[in-house]
């Protein structure tokens, strides 16, 4: 395992945060089991903790949530495994976990033999089928519709053709549930294409029924990740798969528009990490000095900078150079030249008057400032998931709880 300088930046995790994101969102869906239709169930919350849970800390974030949620959804079956692992070695009950992404065959097994959900989206299920067959093993699976996103899931016309094992008395998935995923919920305050995905859905959900037959136990229904459950109460169904909101963001500025129509109060999200930096050298420049691979600044002026040991092997995205500020002791600070590798040079002139070391926060809030994720990822040409899930597994992570 790679490990940062103990000189390195690192992510600070507000925990009270994550709860109250987690309390907007089980707010959300009791307004939607309210709903005459659904008003028997109500609809579970499931939270998405893929791509080191979106780069804020898989080890960290799991605590936090593991107690308030009803299912964890991951992408890749390790991350679940570790989880038994956490769950066994600190006598957690075992929750609901469930993977979503590329899955071989030998890893069909070793989640069946750990109790988690797998999903049969590709032609891998087949072989793992068999191999699970072989092992004597059996595995509680949901069924991947291809609703139009052109990306893992089976097409409804397809079901009865390609899935017709599932019905065998042998076969040794157990089938509890049928997903699909938006394509076109965040990028768009109009719904249509997402409804077009909602009637495939239904249609790939009644050619699974009608293959497992009238006696099969009521199958669970998925499809909403953080926008649909935002903006698309119809999309709720039995549970929802809750990304990015779960850390504070909303998925797009579309989505906070249609929220302000769709919900009776625009929910408070809060976002989760700060990344700081304390600095490295702080030194007075001449007037005329150059900053950085390429000599791409050039000083108008004598110009205090701060050196900061992280860049673009940290995740600070290299397209920040000349565009970013970060914020030292509240005040905007530029990131001058190039990001490099390990290192950024920051405009301090004004803001310390000697060179003892000052503290940058990269992204968060100090005073009245605050650099977004979205603002990162709006200068580095990018979106904010992007931006906070190639933040550095390396870092160290606080989680400040108070
Ligand atoms: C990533 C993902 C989600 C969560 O999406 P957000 O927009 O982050 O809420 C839900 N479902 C699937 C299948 C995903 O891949």
């Amino acid at each position: 395992m790679l490990e940062a300088s103990s000189q390195a930046s690192w992510i600070e995790l507000n925990a009270p945060a994550v709860r109250a994101n987690i309390a907007v969102f089980r707010d959300i869906l009791g307004h939607s089991a309210a709903v005459p239709e659904s008003a028997q169930q109500q609809v579970q919350l499931g939270v998405v903790l893929k791509a080191n849970a979106y780069g804020h800390g898989l080890l960290e974030i799991l605590p936090l949530v593991h107690p308030l949620v009803d299912i964890i959804h991951l992408i890749s079956p390790r991350d679940a495994l570790e989880i038994r692992r956490i769950e066994a070695r600190n006598n957690w009950s075992q929750r609901r976990l469930l993977v979503i992404g590329a899955t071989s065959p030998d890893e069909f097994c070793q989640l069946a033999a750990g109790g988690v959900e797998v999903t049969l989206g590709d032609a891998n299920v087949f072989a793992a089928a068999q191999m699970l067959k072989n092992k004597g093993l059996r595995a509680d699976a949901h069924v991947h519709i291809e609703t139009g996103l052109s990306r893992e899931g089976f097409f409804p016309n397809e079901i009865s053709s390609k899935l017709g094992f599932l019905a065998d008395s042998d076969s040794p998935f157990r089938i509890k549930g049928i997903l699909s995923h938006f394509a076109n919920t965040e990028d768009v305050t109009e719904q249509q294409y997402a409804v077009e995905q909602l009637s495939e859905f239904e249609k790939g959900t009644q050619a699974i029924e009608l293959l497992l037959g009238a006696n099969h136990p009521k199958l669970e229904r998925h499809i909403a990740a953080s926008a649909a459950t935002l903006v698309l109460p119809m999309a709720h169904r039995d549970f929802v798969r809750v990304g990015i909101g779960l850390y504070g963001f909303w998925p797009s500025a579309e989505t906070r528009l249609s929220a302000k129509i769709v919900l009776p109060q625009l929910p408070k999200l809060k976002p989760v990490l700060s990344w700081k930096c304390r600095s490295q050298v702080v030194k007075l420049l001449r007037a005329g000095s150059y900053v950085g691979y390429g000599c791409t600044f050039r000083c108008e002026r004598d110009t205090r900078i701060a050196v900061f040991p992280v860049g673009y092997f940290d995740g600070y995205p290299r397209l920040l150079s000349g565009r970013a500020h970060v914020l030292v002791h509240g005040h905007r600070a530029s990131v001058l030249g190039r990001v490099m590798m390990n290192h950024i040079v920051v405009d301090v002139t004004g803001m310390t008057s000697d060179d003892s070391p000052v503290e940058a926060t990269l992204l968060g809030s100090d005073g009245s400032e605050t650099v977004s994720a979205e603002m990162l990822a709006g200068w580095a040409q990018t979106i904010h998931y992007e931006l906070v899930t190639r933040i550095g597994a390396h870092l160290k992570r606080i989680v400040i709880d108070q």
